[in-house]
């Protein structure tokens, strides 16, 4: 129950542990095809690049950014929390000048906010915002948000890394161009992949480049012909074969549960360990939560690390601490894919009641 990974259900480590096929088997390509045909339905797109970067969230960040930005674009980052810094720190890199709209941690943007931004800055290519500040526990409203940004002639990159699976992510009504996530947080399969999509208008822009990205690893334009066939099923690098099986299942139990009741599933978890942890005195700081990561404010003179400790060690529960500017001043507790279960809310409400003075 911390920030991530969740708990992995045994259907998703069996299938891990299934043998490991070649990168080129026809019988794995066709694992792949299926895997990328469920990344397109979680994400509820058409997007015909829609794949698993092999590598961690931060490996799809780093994808979406190099791909899009040349050295010398101009790009906008809203931050309001980590992992917006970090998309500017992984944009600063590409060689873009970033303009930053910054509100204070917790807190999320306004349309109104997005508009300025493409105002003030009418020459950035990309706009990038995070869905879901697994920092904060603050959820951004999306919708209408692309409009803005494609009115204003950019692309509209988004971080959905503790919101896909566990919150709606409609990446063609939102008018999305690259997104990317994870697999260890509200798909609850374990760390090493992250599913990302990109638009037609994103591709226009890959094929636009003056230059080849700067990452021959995550270059999308020789990715592409292993993932959508184009050209035939080239070898680029040796896809991890495992995990995708692991991907493939984890989706699968997405679908299966279907991504309405899913969402509702975690709506009402996160309510009913709100109301618990409302009833013990403890108050959530973001006002706009999300329902897969509840970031509540640690109360005065208490240690929030011995508290952590005890619920590990005496109650075989984890939650996460704050990070960045609430590190010792936060508690994060994840209601993420398999995790967000009636069953968890309740032991731990019941052992921070006993844990807590
Ligand atoms: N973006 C967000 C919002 C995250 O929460 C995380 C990880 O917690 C990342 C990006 C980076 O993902 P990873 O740690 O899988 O590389």
């Amino acid at each position: 129950m911390g920030p991530g990974p969740s708990t992995v259900p045994a259907r998703i480590l069996k299938a891990i542990s299934s043998p490991t096929l070649g990168h080129l088997d026809p019988q794995y390509i066709g694992f792949m095809d299926e895997t990328c045909d469920m990344i397109r339905q979680v994400y509820r797109t058409e997007n015909a690049l829609s794949f698993p970067v092999s590598g961690t969230g931060m490996a799809g960040m780093e994808t979406i950014m190099v791909n899009l930005i040349e050295p010398g674009d101009e790009a906008i980052v809203m931050i309001n929390g980590v992992f917006g810094s970090r998309m500017k720190e992984i944009l600063t890199r590409c060689g873009a000048s970033v303009h930053v709209v910054e509100v204070p941690w917790g807190q999320t943007f306004t349309k109104q906010q997005f508009a300025d931004a493409v105002t003030q800055y009418p020459n950035a290519k990309l706009l990038g915002v995070v869905h879901a500040e697994t920092s904060t526990g603050a959820l951004q409203d999306l919708s209408g948000v692309g409009e803005i940004v494609h009115q204003a002639g950019m692309l509209f990159a988004v971080d959905a890394v503790t919101s896909l699976g566990g919150h709606d992510v409609r990446v063609d009504d939102w008018g999305i161009d690259a997104i990317y996530s994870g697999t260890q947080k509200c798909l609850s399969c374990p760390p090493g992949l992250s599913p990302v999509s990109f638009s037609p208008r994103a591709l226009e822009a890959i094929d636009q480049r003056k230059a080849p990205a700067q990452s021959w690893y995550l270059d999308v334009s020789l990715l592409k012909n292993y993932y959508t066939g184009g050209g035939g099923r080239a070898y680029h690098h040796t896809a991890p074969i495992n995990m995708v099986y692991a991907l493939r299942e984890a989706l699968a139990i997405v679908l299966e549960e279907g991504l309405d009741a899913r969402f509702e599933r975690h709506r009402k978890m996160h309510l009913l360990l709100r109301e618990g942890l409302q009833k013990l005195g403890l108050q959530y700081i973001p006002e706009n939560s999300l329902h897969t990561l509840n970031c509540v404010a640690v109360p005065e003179g208490i240690d929030e690390a011995a508290i952590r400790k005890r619920l590990l060690t005496e109650f075989d529960i984890e939650i996460g601490g704050g990070l960045g500017v609430f590190a010792g001043k936060a508690w994060r507790i994840g209601l993420m894919g398999e995790s967000a279960a009636e069953k968890n809310v309740l032991t731990l409400l019941a052992a921070l009641e006993k844990c807590l003075p």
